[in-house]
This record gives C-alpha cells, structure tokens and sequence, in this order.
C-alpha cells in the first residue's frame, strides 16, 4: 500500500517507551513512524543508553546492559515495520487534526501521537561549568569515564539517587578515588545502593557539601566545596567532575498544546496515559514522576499504543499496512572491520580496527583517515555506529576508516588526547585536520568528508 498523506500514528522519543510503543503499533500494522531524536532530551535510545548493567528489565536474568537492551527495542520495533528517523522533533500542533509534527527535515500529519520524550539530566548552573564541559566536567560516566584523563586520578561525582551511587562505582574501575558529593545528611538512592557505595573502599562520601566552582589553569584541577553546615568553603583536588544530579521531563515542545503539572510533567488520565488531547497520550517518564523505571515506561508505551490504535478504529481512522522487507539500520554493524592482527592488515581495505592499523595508517595511508575512538558500555558511541557505518560506506576505497577501543589501546588514546567517547578525528597526511566529539548527523560527516578529500 502506498504511503497516505495523513499516517496512524507519529511516537515521539525512542527510550523503551517510544520503541514498545513502536513495537506495538507495528503488530497492529498501524506502520507507525518514530522519531527517534537526536540531540533534544538526551540520546537516541533514551537514558538507558548512559547505563551499563540492567538488573531488573524481566526476561534477562543475567542482567543486559542498557545500549544492548535499547538496540534489541530498535531491532524487534525495526522488524515490525517502524519508520524510524534520527531527527529531533521541533514543532507540534494539536489544535487542529490531523495533528502535525515537524523536525527540521520533514513534517507529518498524522491522527494520533505517542509522546514518550523521556527527561533529561539537569545541569548545575556553575560559573565555569561551560570552560570545564568535557574537559574534565561530564555527565555520563559510563561514556567518558575509561578516557585517559580519568585514568589513575581522585574523581568527584555529585548527586546522591542511584544513578550517582551506580556511576560512583564505576569510577572506581578508573579513578584512584571517588568524592560523592552529597548535598544533605542522607541519601535518595536505594539502601541496596546505599550499601554497596558505602562498602566501597575506593568511595568517600562529603555528607552536606555543595560545588562552589571548578577551577583549573587549562585542564580541570579541583572544586570549591561548601560545607553547607558550616559554611566552610575548601579545595577537593579531583580532574573529573560528573553530574548525576537529577532529570526535567521534556515538554517544552509541548507548553500551550497539552496540560502540563507545575515541574513540566504531563498530565495523563488517572491509571491511563490519555492527554488532555484525544488522541495524543504520554508514555513513560516524561508522565511519570513516581515510577521512573525502563519496564514501566515500557508498560505504558505498550498502553500508548494500544490506546491509539483503539482511538483510531473507534474514530474509523485505521489504515493497515502490511509487512514488507526492510534492512535494519543495526545490521551495518556486523560488517567486517579489517582485523587487528598485523599479517591480516590490507592497506586497501577501507574499514580497520585496533592500534595496530592506525599506527600503519597514519604512516603508509594517502587517504584521508577517519579514527573513531569508543569505550565499552558507551551508549551515544552505538548510537553515532550506523550513522558513521552508512556515511563511510559512502566513501568506500576513497578514506581509511579505523574504530579505537580506549580502553584497549589507552597509550593511542592518551597520544591522541581523547577526553570522551565517541571521539572522531580525521587525519590528512599525518596532521589533525579535524575533531568531532559526540554524535553528529550524517550530513556533518560528509562535509567534513568532503572538504579534506
Ligand atoms: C544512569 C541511569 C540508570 C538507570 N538504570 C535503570 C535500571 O537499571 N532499570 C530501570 O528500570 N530503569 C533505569 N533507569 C531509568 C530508565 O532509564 C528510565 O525510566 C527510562 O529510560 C524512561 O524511558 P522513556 O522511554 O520514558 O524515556 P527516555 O529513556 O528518557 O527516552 C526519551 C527519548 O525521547 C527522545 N526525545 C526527547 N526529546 C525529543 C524530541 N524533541 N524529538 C524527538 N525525540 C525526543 C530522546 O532522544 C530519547 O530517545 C536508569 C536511568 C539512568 C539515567
């Protein structure tokens, strides 16, 4: 069937609300289209892309980690015909139907919306927060956390709810120490948390102590710490900072089209995720102030959904789309890189991997050398892994394209002054041309690409 001007369904946001809500929909052969986002409210993939193990997700009694668990949503939501886009929605407008959705790229009209655009982690505000941001201030440790900067050096962590006690353990695997910086005389984060924290050798907890600033002459050096009992202001020499200090639903998109609670939240039918909008519900965190948890947001995505398909067969709306074959975007990720041993390496194999082939590269290479570097667990550095696959493919036999693992080859990190993960650095004739921190959309790549050809 071909595409009709008007779609069922449009779910906005791709954390494990948005994908169940996709997975869903697509069994109902609703074919509904997801945006995915981009840079707006957090990762594609949504906050679990920023975890490392999930523990309590049923049906893993092992545990999974977060960006594993969030690329088999894609995959199961991909399999049942979602229209994925990687874009940020900018604009809605549910005043008139069919309700439109914007992103800078394209607009749809569609007759019913899943909102599920999560929440995000807040900032602190400090005076040098800006000067410092990924040079020594982050807020994911499980991204940035094995880079070299990091390595072997007294850490702080600022926050005192789970996701600060789970990050604060995972410094320890790389920092000497780790300063919780605690804000009163106890803690949110749960007691089984709280235990292991404080069982932790490497972990110091400041009980009562504020950030004043960080200071540092280029590099980062220490905090200004307050005591905020006795008012005392001290030095902390640590050379990362990491916020985990708490999350804003993300609804500015939707101020004035929907009812909001005082903090932002959206206001969803008792025990339902309706709206104050027929036709638009809310699923997940973005809705749920209480719960804040992947199966629950799951669950109510899982609501979303069905809600919508009942809404549009109720409303004679429903349009049913077959299953047609489709390639994931995740199946470019089991193409073969060129392997790490030297007497596998091809000089003209675009595609590498290991400190091995850069080394070579760098020297023998007359192309231009594009090095992506990531770090195990890193969720934005699965999510930036399609996006860069497709664009290298795009240049096959025209760039070198090697993927460094920091935590495996640490000395290329250091040498290369990676300070966070996915880090992409392009090389022409043995100089730096470029860097690029983060995820960036495709279209950045090929400029970039282009101009160094
Ligand atoms: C460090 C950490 C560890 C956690 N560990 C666990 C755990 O072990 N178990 C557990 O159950 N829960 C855990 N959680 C909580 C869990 O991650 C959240 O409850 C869950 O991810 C909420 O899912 P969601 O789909 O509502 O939103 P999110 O996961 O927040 O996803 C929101 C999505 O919306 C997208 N988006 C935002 N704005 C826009 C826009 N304008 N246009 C398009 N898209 C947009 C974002 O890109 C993102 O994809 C953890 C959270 C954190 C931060």
């Amino acid at each position: 069937m071909t595409k009709p001007a008007v779609e069922n369904l449009v779910i906005i946001g791709s954390g494990p609300a948005g994908y169940t809500a996709a997975i869903y929909a697509g069994r109902a052969n609703l074919k509904p289209v997801v945006f995915e986002g981009f840079q707006a409210g957090g990762l594609p993939g949504g906050q679990l892309m920023t975890t490392t193990e999930v523990e309590n997700f049923p049906g893993f009694p092992e545990g999974i980690t977060g960006p594993d668990l969030m690329d088999r949503m894609k995959a199961q939501a991909e399999r049942w015909g979602a229209e994925l886009y990687t874009e940020d929605v900018i604009e809605v407008d549910f005043s008139q139907r069919p309700f439109t959705v914007r992103s800078e790229e394209r607009e749809f009209k569609t007759h019913s919306i899943v909102i599920a655009t999560g929440a995000t982690a807040k900032r602190l505000g400090l005076p040098s927060e800006h000067t410092f941001w990924s040079r020594g201030i982050s807020a994911c440790a499980i991204c940035d956390g094995a880079t070299p900067i990091f390595r072997g050096v007294d850490l702080a962590v600022i926050g005192a709810g789970d996701s600060a006690l789970e990050e604060a353990i995972y410094l320890t695997k790389y920092g000497s120490k780790v300063n919780l910086l605690v804000r009163s005389e106890k803690m949110r984060a749960s007691k089984a948390m709280q235990d292991r924290a404080l069982a932790n050798p490497k972990i110091e907890v400041h009980w009562n102590t504020e950030v004043v600033d960080v200071f540092g002459n280029g590099p980062m050096e220490g905090v200004h710490i307050r005591n905020n009992k006795t008012g005392e202001v001290r030095e902390l020499h640590v050379k990362g900072l990491f916020y985990a200090v708490g999350h804003t639903p993300n609804t500015s998109l939707f101020k004035g089209q929907l009812e909001l609670d005082e903090v932002g939240y959206i206001v969803t039918k008792n025990g339902s995720v309706e709206t104050s909008v027929e036709g638009v519900f809310a699923a997940g965190d973005v809705q749920d102030h209480e719960f804040r948890q992947a199966i629950s947001a799951a669950g109510t995505g899982c609501m979303g959904a069905m809600l919508a398909e009942r809404w549009l067969s109720a409303n004679g709306l429903v349009q049913e789309f077959h299953q047609e074959d489709h390639t994931p975007d995740n199946e470019l990720e089991g193409q073969q890189l060129a392997t790490k041993a030297s007497e596998e390496f091809d000089l003209n194999s675009t595609r590498h991997e290991g400190g091995f082939a850069l080394r070579k590269l760098f020297h023998d290479s007359d192309r231009l050398l594009v090095v992506k570097y990531v770090s195990p667990g890193c969720g934005p550095c699965r999510t930036l892994k399609p996006i860069l696959n497709k664009v290298v493919d795009e240049y096959d036999g025209q760039i070198h394209f090697v993927e460094i693992d920091i935590d495996q080859d640490r000395d290329i990190a250091e040498n290369a002054k990676v300070s966070g993960t996915p880090t992409v650095q392009f090389f022409k004739n043995k100089e730096l041309v470029k860097e690029v921190k983060g995820v960036k959309q495709k279209t950045e790549y090929r400029q970039l690409i282009n101009s160094h050809l």
